[in-house]
């Protein structure tokens, strides 16, 4: 069992009191190891509903603009003050390295940072003089109750920067994290219990997502839903949501090209390409995935993927020594094997790599990484996500058919591009679909910047200015 002095309730917080035990308990589990870390509470309709109407009563007087910063600030002090041991509870559910967990804790700290700097933006706008005899006002009022629905991948980082921007717009919200990752939402709670936060505020409930998830989505008090996950998924809530005729937020699957030029600093993007790919295990929904490289340059470039793949160390996420922890379960690790086998049996070559060993059971689930080239465009691996240490190399010819290949794709999230003339990234950068694109850079989103998909990848923005005015609605006063 998991012991951690963020971790004293275990449970679900709605209408400002922890809900314990419950007869139906989730399992959470550690993927390193499968020991069992603790259990959450497997809560559903009704108890949505009841989060659902606290979050509504807590923001029926407007909060004010000062009172709001003060909780995002009091939030990042409290991130920055317990960063030990919200990574250690990361790495434990999600199996990522300490490092990385380290990190983004910092990321997830620097959405509520970030969000605090665009308050000004709420202020009440004044027209100059009067038109049509009446003085005009554009205000941004908060949109009512957020549904906050997260991924296991990212578990706190996910849920800033879908918690600071509600926070921001002045919405109360009901969060429901992922079943494998909710300890690290439940330690978020703990902390925030400290802050002077009205009850009904900020509520989190944990058990079946699709009672939860249809509550959600049919009760009018909730104005936006922010969902990251499946493509599959957000095309439900879509459909949910029609009837109601409510805002979604959706951050769905990528399938991110990562395309290098003849004339690239080949060192450079080949570190920028494996910081990308294994972070993470390979299961973000940046990481480069279709690997595109000029002809001239096949041989060179993999050779530099290759010697940097050698180094990296699959383990425990806990040893401070370890590059990739485990896959989430073995629903992850079937896919990159399936993304895998049909590569080779297509004529893909694998270049690094041994057969990964199938695991006993649901968790560790450590895949080794693996180089293959000769991909091609009718291959899975080309085109789903795999979301794991998998690098697959493909060759284009001429410019032209690096953008065709690149957006030859429903998905629009991240996408990277080398080259060392800057106004031909350039030009790329500017026919990739893609609502990320890395210049000469492995770097995905960053708090300061907003960040969404297109396409199929999803709409909406999260972090920056646009990810507050996701939670607003905008009125227009006219007095006469
Ligand atoms: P993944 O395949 O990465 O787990 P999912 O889209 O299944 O992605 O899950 C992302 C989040 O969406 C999780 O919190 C999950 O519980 C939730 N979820 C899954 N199904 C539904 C649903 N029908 N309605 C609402 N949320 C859902």
């Amino acid at each position: 069992m998991l012991e951690s002095s963020l971790l004293s309730n275990i449970g679900c917080f709605i209408d400002g009191t922890w809900r314990k035990a419950s007869d139906k308990l989730i399992d959470v589990l550690n993927p390193a190891t499968g020991e069992m870390l603790a259990s959450v509470p497997d809560l559903g309709a009704r108890e949505t509903v009841e989060a659902i109407e606290a979050a509504a009563l807590a923001m029926r007087e407007t909060i004010p603009v000062d009172v709001r910063r003060r909780w995002l600030l009091g939030i990042v002090k409290l991130l920055n003050d317990h960063r030990e041991e919200l990574a250690r509870i990361i790495t434990l559910e999600q199996g990522k390295p300490l490092k990385e967990s380290v990190g983004e804790v910092d990321y997830a700290a620097g959405f509520f940072r970030v969000a605090t700097e665009h308050l000004y933006a709420l202020t009440d706008r004044e027209l100059p003089g009067t038109i049509r005899d009446a003085r005009w006002t554009v205000r941004h009022a908060p949109a009512g109750v957020a549904g906050l629905i997260t991924p296991w991948n990212f578990p706190l980082a996910m849920l800033a920067k879908k918690l600071a921007g509600a926070i921001a717009a002045g919405c109360a919200s009901v969060t429901k994290p992922a079943d494998l990752t909710p300890l690290t939402s439940v330690a978020l709670w703990h902390l925030m219990e400290s802050l002077d936060m009205p009850r009904g505020f900020v509520n989190l409930i944990t058990g079946a997502a699709k009672p939860i998830g249809d509550t959600l989505c049919a009760h009018p008090a909730v104005r936006v839903i922010s969902f990251t996950g499946s493509t599959g998924v957000g095309k439900l809530l879509m459909q949910n949501v029609a009837p109601h005729v409510k805002r979604l937020s959706l951050e769905l699957g990528g399938n991110a090209p990562f395309i290098v030029l003849e004339d690239a600093d080949i060192e450079k993007a080949a570190d920028a390409l494996v910081a990308s790919k294994f972070r993470c295990a390979g299961q973000t929904c940046v990481c480069a995935n279709r690997v595109l490289v000029h002809l001239d340059i096949e041989q060179a470039f993999t050779d530099a993927v290759v010697s940097r793949v050698a180094k990296l160390k699959v383990g425990d996420g806990m040893d401070a020594t370890v590059d990739l922890g485990p896959l989430i379960n073995r629903a992850g690790w079937d896919k990159v094997a399936r993304h895998l086998e049909d590569a080779l049996r297509r004529g893909g070559k694998r270049v690094f790599g041994t057969d990964p060993q199938p695991p006993t059971g649901q968790r560790a689930c450590f895949f080794s990484p693996q180089v293959v080239t000769g991909i091609t465009p009718d291959m899975l691996v080309s085109q789903e996500e795999t979301f794991g240490p998998l690098v697959a190399i493909t060759t284009f010819a001429d410019e032209q058919t690096a953008i065709d290949l690149a957006n030859g794709t429903p998905y629009g999230l991240a996408s990277y591009v080398f080259s060392r003339d800057a106004s031909r990234a350039q030009r790329l950068s500017r026919a990739l679909r893609f609502g990320h694109v890395g210049v000469n850079t492995g770097s995905g989103p960053i708090p300061d910047a907003p960040f969404g998909g297109m396409k199929q990848s999803g709409f909406g923005r999260e972090g920056a200015l646009e990810g507050v005015l996701e939670f607003c609605e905008v009125q227009t006063v006219c007095e006469g």
